[in-house]
């Protein structure tokens, strides 16, 4: 009879451990278990790799994730370490983890609101992936177009010209202490122009700059 409970309890810890998966996310309810799984997996694969890009340990702590049907929401929102992504986006292109990948890179990133400028922050993001996880040359804006004001792959083009330039390739010369610096409060932008000068000289330097790829 003893033995019996002993199974039953086993049974029901074994049950209860494999409904329940220890992971690097928390859904919110009504997230399919497909969906779940391949989110699951992008940030078992990706979140330590972008925590090595950007200098910075692995944070193991939970990061919430939820889905919105809003048609007008944008593909991803990340507030600290919650993150809402478009369930409407993510049928319309269920093959962008890109999409995904940037939003955990904001959740790495935890810069304090308000201090780095959101071109630049979006421009981070976007170059972790673009360049350094998920490299995709078709996704880079060519330094001679690029407006880094617009963010994104734009101000990416900005960093990639100065890691060229400046670093032979080497982007963690730039991107670990820029990202330690906003880290700590400070404003990324005015970090970029004290180490590498004005940016309007940067922008200049970006567009003369012909289109090229990292060492590594
Ligand atoms: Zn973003």
């Amino acid at each position: 009879m003893r033995r019996l409970m002993m199974v039953c309890l086993y049974l029901m810890a074994v049950s209860f451990a494999w409904a329940e998966p220890v992971g690097r996310l928390r859904f919110a309810p009504g997230i399919s278990v497909g969906r779940r799984a391949i989110l699951e997996g992008l940030a078992t694969v990706y979140l330590p790799r972008i925590a090595e890009a950007l200098g910075v340990a692995d944070d193991p702590a939970p990061i919430e994730v939820a889905l919105t049907e809003e048609p007008s929401a944008p593909p991803g929102v990340t507030l600290g370490r919650a993150v809402t992504l478009s369930a409407p986006y993510m049928q319309r292109m269920p093959e962008d983890a890109g999409m995904v990948l940037h939003e955990f890179t904001h959740v790495v990133q935890g810069y304090p609101g308000g201090t780095t400028p959101s071109w630049l922050v979006e421009g981070i993001a976007d170059y972790v992936r673009d360049y350094v996880i998920l490299p995709e040359p078709a996704r880079w804006v060519a330094p001679a177009q690029a407006d880094y004001r617009q963010g994104y792959t734009h101000a990416a083009a900005l960093l990639q010209t100065l890691i060229v330039r400046h670093h032979a390739g080497d982007y963690q010369a730039l991107l670990v202490p820029l990202n330690a610096a906003c880290r700590r409060g400070e404003d990324g932008a005015a970090w970029l122009e004290a180490h590498y000068g004005p940016l309007a000289q940067l922008e200049a330097e970006m567009r003369q700059t012909p289109p090229s790829r990292t060492a590594r």
